[in-house]
């Protein structure tokens, strides 16, 4: 352990504190983040690479191997990329630069963020800190196991149908997926571009508000961006008074929850009627029902349209053939993983001649009634409530082989991602000595209103955070 300061417990408030009244200076504290990396992470792989000390003002930061860094290897997690190094910063690792954060290195991935577990992560997977024999969730299982274990501060990760909301949970982290438009993607390795955002995962609401006001505004640079239309709240008020909370019937119903989850899901309901909110169900019979399958085309669609600039020439790794032609191909037969691969085939076939409108057409359509159906709720509510995964954090090698199992880790996160809806994830209990997180979903730049609720049902509940086997 570092003789300076124990990383495990650290909140980035507390740390930033530490580092305003001089008790810590900023290389200080990123040598002891590296030391516990060292410690921790060969069980662990939350990190493909770490970084030294750059000489900045403030605290350290884990950026997901998604999100570009100038003159530092960006893979995404995956063969095909890598050696490839970027030469500009993503617009949010400038913002984290700009506010003085230090990069303390890359977090793994799914390749290209495609899956739920970190297992099909190219360069091998993380292991959840609760549990080494478990998985971290994903795709952004690397950022999530990293804060979980006290090897960094806070991170940023990419959710495009619950990347940052799920393993957050299957951690005992907060997560925030933010309203589609309110974080730059410039510089982020693009997975499906209607639908990525970039996110910040940490221990408490306060962080992930505090990360969420240093990267979110306008970027020219990203031309969905637009500067938010109130300036972000940290949350203080313990109470929720008034607050209008729909919990969504066919969300509920779902059979695919573990009966812990369900069971940590009700008390919560319980504790934010406690606090003050009034809780009423709500229809969305849509939502649940044909989130997945529109996912499914519409995300592996734009991720073939995506992933078609990986062909040996300007990025990352080269298989060289013969012809150009047999260049790319052996550059993407080698490069690309079964995932990708099996979305790439996916997208194309939706998106072919002929199947166009009765696939990707027909998913965009779906979509737009996700968004009236979600529209219509927050006319009654301020917040949804449903559990943000329905089960904790599974062994390795459950789900690896089953792709359609692995999709459906993400029934109760992808509803909200298509409709373009920010959502939170808090961690609201255990079950079976693992964490479980409640989603709070929120209307358009809702943001404000879901730190509030997740403040207060962080601190009435007071849950110890730090992995037993750590303590
Ligand atoms: N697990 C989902 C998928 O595989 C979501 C991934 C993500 O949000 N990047 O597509």
């Amino acid at each position: 352990m570092s003789a300076v300061v124990d990383t495990l417990r650290l909140t980035a408030e507390e740390a930033l504190a530490l580092v305003e009244r001089g008790d810590v200076s900023p290389a200080e504290l990123h040598a002891a983040y590296l030391d516990a990396i060292g410690e921790r992470d060969a069980e662990l792989h939350a990190y493909l690479r770490t970084v030294e000390y750059d000489g900045a003002t403030s605290i350290p930061i884990a950026l997901k191997d998604v999100i570009s860094t100038k003159g530092l290897e960006t893979t995404a997690g995956s063969r095909i990329l890598e050696g490839y190094v970027p030469v500009f910063d993503a617009t949010v690792t400038s913002r984290c630069r700009q506010a003085g954060l230090s990069v303390l290195g890359k977090t793994n991935t799914d390749e290209f963020a495609m899956g739920s577990s970190t297992e099909n992560s190219a360069y091998g997977p993380s292991r959840n800190p609760w549990d080494p024999a478990r998985v971290p969730g994903g795709s952004g299982g690397g950022t999530a196991a990293a804060v979980s274990a006290g090897l960094a501060p806070w991170g940023l990760g990419s959710d495009t149908g619950g990347s940052v909301k799920q393993p957050s949970a299957l951690c005992g982290n907060v997560g925030l997926r933010p309203t589609y438009g309110t974080v730059s993607r410039y510089g982020i390795v693009a997975f499906a571009s209607s639908l990525d955002q970039v996110g910040p995962v940490a221990k408490t609401v306060r962080d992930v508000a505090l990360l969420y006001r240093i990267v979110s505004g306008r970027d020219p640079a990203d031309s969905t961006t637009v500067e938010l239309s109130e300036p972000v709240e940290l949350p203080t008020s313990e109470r929720l008074d008034g607050l209008r909370v729909g919990v969504p019937r066919q969300a509920v119903a779902l059979e695919a929850i573990e009966p812990g989850v369900r069971a940590a899901f009700h008390s919560s309901l319980a504790l934010l009627g406690e606090l003050g909110a009034e809780l009423d169900e709500c229809d969305l019979p849509l939502s649940f029902d044909y989130g997945m399958p529109c996912y499914y085309l519409i995300a592996p669609a734009e991720a073939s349209s995506n992933l078609a600039r990986y062909d040996g020439v300007r990025y990352g790794r080269r298989s060289d053939g013969a012809t150009y032609r047999e260049t790319v191909e052996r550059t993407r037969d080698d490069g690309f993983g079964d995932e990708p691969k099996r979305r790439i085939m996916l997208g194309t076939y939706a998106l072919s001649a002929g199947y166009y409108d009765a696939y990707y057409g027909q998913a965009q359509k779906v979509r737009t009634l996700l968004v009236r159906e979600h529209a219509a709720a927050f006319e009654r509510f301020d917040v949804l409530a449903t559990p943000t995964s329905p089960t904790v954090a599974f062994p390795l090698g459950d789900k690896a082989a089953d792709p359609l199992a692995m999709y459906a880790c993400d029934l109760l996160t992808i509803p909200s991602c298509l409709a373009g809806l920010p959502g939170l994830s808090v961690p609201c209990g255990f079950s079976e000595g693992l964490p479980v997180g409640l989603q709070l979903v929120g209307p358009q730049f809702g943001e404000n209103a879901l730190f509030r609720a997740g403040h207060a049902v962080e601190r009435a509940l007071e849950l110890d955070l730090v992995p037993e086997r750590l303590r």
